[in-house]
């Protein structure tokens, strides 16, 4: 499970506010490690049959109810609270289980691909060693086995939180019906395990950029460029003058990026143009270096008499930064590992999931708890099945030891 990899850095495991694991906690990590062991066919069956089952995001709740029907049958579970709430993308579906109050722990998970209708069939799931291969195994069927089994096995007695399993519809295309369900979850809860793919080689993921995109339009008055080019404003000048100063927001030093993926603008070589536009996208590790390129992009003001600049914020995700919650949460988890004879990875993603989404909160988060594997959004999507179990068995282990965090453990700076 060790990451090495740019900015991975190994935590020696142990390092926890709690004693590393009395000897009732140790016999739990073995129980879990034998269990997913002698599960093995039962998990790889379970990950095979959701991947079987299409969920393509965005194509609507029709689309998405055979996987969503699969999932509820599979939250049937002793002692659990399942609800099923419809949406527009599909059913958000949430189980609870353990305590009926008092403090939360957050299991967060997605039942949508990036797959279109037609995938599973096209390309059925195989095994091929200790690979298991197929449309959305690694992103995220193999997370949301590994969880569901992993509350199989400990049942609803030996979770000393309320602990909530939300599967949501629509996470590939942005989170729109299922976000606020899940920062208020998130903000209820203690911590929060989210089931993303891990970094390369199994490490979490305990900082993400943020993710913002934005058209600027600039707009002028057309004029014929040969007659009387002096009455018109160029809205293609304009707007090359702005995102000049715009890409001057980067900071190649912080890895904060501005693209300017889209441009477009004018009608025609012998008119002075009217309109332009284009689309940003900007990347930045921390919230303060999100704040100041928007800040910076904001301030820009038209240099023509008669032009105009208009900024529109199309999208946002919060960079999820490695908060001293995030930080107490990876030593926990690699304490947590250590009983289960694992070492634990830790670094940072370039693109972001639904972690981004409440972490700037000061929520305890720990993300890529998903099984080791390859090929996301890709043809050759894979995971390892040996990972599969020790994930089971790590999820279990962290779900009956969570580590000593409340609510009120977050940065008082947070919103
Ligand atoms: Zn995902």
């Amino acid at each position: 499970m060790r990451a090495p990899g740019e900015g991975s850095t190994r935590v020696p495991g142990g390092e926890s506010t709690r004693a590393p694991g009395d000897e009732s906690t140790r016999a739990l990590g073995d129980e879990l490690t034998r269990l997913a062991g002698e599960r093995r066919d039962e998990l790889v069956d379970l990950v095979r049959s959701l991947a079987s089952t299409d969920a393509p995001s965005g194509a609507g709740a029709e689309a998405m109810a055979p996987a969503a029907d699969l999932l509820a049958g599979l939250l049937e579970l002793p002692g659990g609270r399942l609800s099923r709430t419809p949406g527009p993308q599909g059913d958000l579906l949430e189980l609870d289980l353990g305590p009926g109050s008092g403090p939360r722990a957050l299991v967060l998970g997605h039942y949508d691909t990036v797959w279109p209708y037609g995938t599973a069939a096209r390309r059925p799931v195989t095994l091929d060693g200790d690979a298991l291969r197929g449309p959305g195994v690694f992103d995220m069927r193999g997370g949301l086995a590994a969880a569901i089994t992993a509350l199989r096995l400990l049942g609803p007695e030996r979770l000393p939180l309320r602990t909530t399993l939300l599967i949501t519809p629509d996470e590939e295309t942005g989170s729109a019906t299922s976000q606020a369900r899940i920062v208020e979850l998130a903000l209820e809860s203690v911590w929060s395990l989210v089931l993303e793919p891990p970094l390369p080689g199994g490490g979490l993921k305990t900082a993400r950029s943020g993710w913002a995109v934005y058209r600027m339009q600039a707009t002028g008055r057309a004029a014929h460029a040969g007659l009387e080019p002096e009455r018109g404003v160029s809205a293609i000048d304009e707007l090359c003058d702005a995102l000049r100063a715009a890409r001057g927001l980067a900071r190649a030093n912080l890895r904060t990026t501005l693209n300017v993926g889209v441009i477009e603008g004018g009608t025609g070589a012998n008119t002075v143009a009217a309109r332009a536009q284009a689309l940003l996208d900007v990347r930045a590790r921390s919230v303060a270096e999100m704040e100041r390129v928007e800040g910076g992009l904001r301030a820009l003001r038209p240099a023509r008499p008669g032009a105009s600049l208009d900024l529109q914020r199309l999208h946002v995700r919060p960079a999820m930064e490695r908060t001293p919650a995030v930080a107490h949460a990876f030593r926990h988890a690699c304490a947590a590992a250590a009983l289960l004879g694992l070492d634990l990875a830790e670094g940072s993603a370039g693109g972001t999931s639904d972690a981004n989404l409440f972490a700037h909160h000061g929520v305890a988060v720990l993300d890529g708890l998903g099984p080791e594997g390859g090929g996301a959004h890709a043809e050759d999507e894979h995971l390892l099945v040996s990972s599969l179990l020790e994930r089971t068995a790590l999820i279990g282990l962290l779900l009956a030891w969570p580590p000593e965090l409340t609510v009120a453990d977050r940065r008082p700076e947070a919103d």
